[in-house]
């Protein structure tokens, strides 16, 4: 069953420089226990989804078309505090920046019992041993939810923000970037952490990253963006194994990359797009090395390859396989 439904989501930002297209109509769509991986290069639109997806956007956002259902519902149409409980209950969001969910003078155990307390008729006592649950099983000392957020370390930080999330066992996790900024031993546990409760709470997951290593290991289907904007999505393997977009290609000609400390990862020559007006073609036209005069006019339709749950939006997508049989064949 279908648990979320984005349909031709578009946000754009008024800001003092005028408007910024951000979101350009993407579409995907999460199943019941699926892991989902949101990925893309900085300023794809990824954070900006989520947060359209949440009710969470600030003010100068404007939704300016496209549909969310969670189960159904019609998440853009609820009211604040519909959201709220439904924010809590049902999904649960690990932001970009872990610190910006915790209250700096409120214990960190206390925050979850009030957490759970909003919305669960649950005593003291009980509210407390489920936060000291929730914090080993995210592999933190349970006597510690007794100490303040500045008392933790950013891993720890972003743990303690996971153990927070999921102290309602809500049906979708989304986590924005959970590991970024975090040594790799560390990203690797809270991964683990996030995927072992996932697991248990039969949840599915929403994960953003610009790790494709990351997704690699952990979901089960992909959406890569780029300009906001969808470029391919589909099954994990189907996507970055045999990518069919030149944009994919290039982002996994970077995926050696990924290993080192290097936080820019993607080696696709040129400059990021231009976000200033609405895009009239491929926003990857003009990086693209397989650009035809249809590519700057005409905005290629995200449309399922003859194959299993693997799409594409590119109007010259059979180029994608010829430059990856080249670049297979020059490693061989
Ligand atoms: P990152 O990997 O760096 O987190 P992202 O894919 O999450 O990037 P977004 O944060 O969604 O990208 O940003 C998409 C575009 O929207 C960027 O150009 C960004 O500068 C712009 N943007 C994001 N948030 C705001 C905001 N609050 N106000 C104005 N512009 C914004
Ligand atoms: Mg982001």
């Amino acid at each position: 069953m279908t648990l979320l439904d984005v349909e031709d989501l578009a946000v754009r930002y008024e800001t003092r420089d005028g408007p910024l297209y951000s979101v350009n109509g993407v579409s995907f769509s999460i199943d019941d226990g699926v892991n989902y991986g949101l990925s893309g290069e900085s300023a794809s639109g990824k954070s900006t989804t989520a947060k359209a997806i949440l009710g969470l956007l600030p003010d100068h956002a404007v939704i300016e078309s496209g549909s969310v259902e969670f189960e159904g519902r019609d998440l853009l149409a609820l009211t604040p505090s519909q959201r709220q409980d439904m924010l809590w209950e049902e999904i649960a969001f690990i932001p970009q920046t872990a610190i910006d969910a915790l209250d700096p003078v409120m214990t960190v155990g206390g925050q979850i019992v009030q957490a759970i307390q909003t919305h669960r008729e649950l005593s003291d006592a009980n509210a407390r041993r489920r936060a000291r649950e929730l914090f080993e099983a995210v592999g933190l000392d349970a006597e510690r939810t007794d100490e303040y957020p500045h008392q933790f370390s950013a891993g720890m930080r972003q743990r303690v923000v996971i153990a927070m999330a999921l102290a309602l066992e809500p049906k979708l996790i989304v986590a924005d970037e959970p590991t970024t900024g975090l040594d790799v031993i560390v990203q690797d546990k809270i991964i683990d952490n996030i995927l072992q409760i996932q697991e248990e709470t039969d949840s599915s997951l929403l994960l953003i990253t610009h790790d494709m290593s990351v997704i690699a290991e952990t979901c089960d289907e992909m959406s890569v963006m780029y300009g906001g904007t969808v470029m391919e999505q589909g099954r994990v393997e189907n996507v970055l194994l045999n990518p069919a977009n030149p944009y994919t290609m290039g982002l996994k000609n970077a995926f050696p990359a990924l290993e080192d400390e290097d936080e820019d990862l993607v080696s696709v020559p040129g400059e990021p797009p231009n976000l200033e007006a609405e895009p009239t073609g491929c926003v990857f036209e003009p990086r693209c090395p397989f650009a035809s005069e249809a590519c700057a006019t005409r905005e290629p339709e995200v449309e399922a390859l003859p194959y299993r749950n693997h799409s594409v939006a590119c109007h010259n997508a059979e180029h994608g396989a010829w430059m990856r049989r080249d670049a297979e064949d020059a490693s061989t």
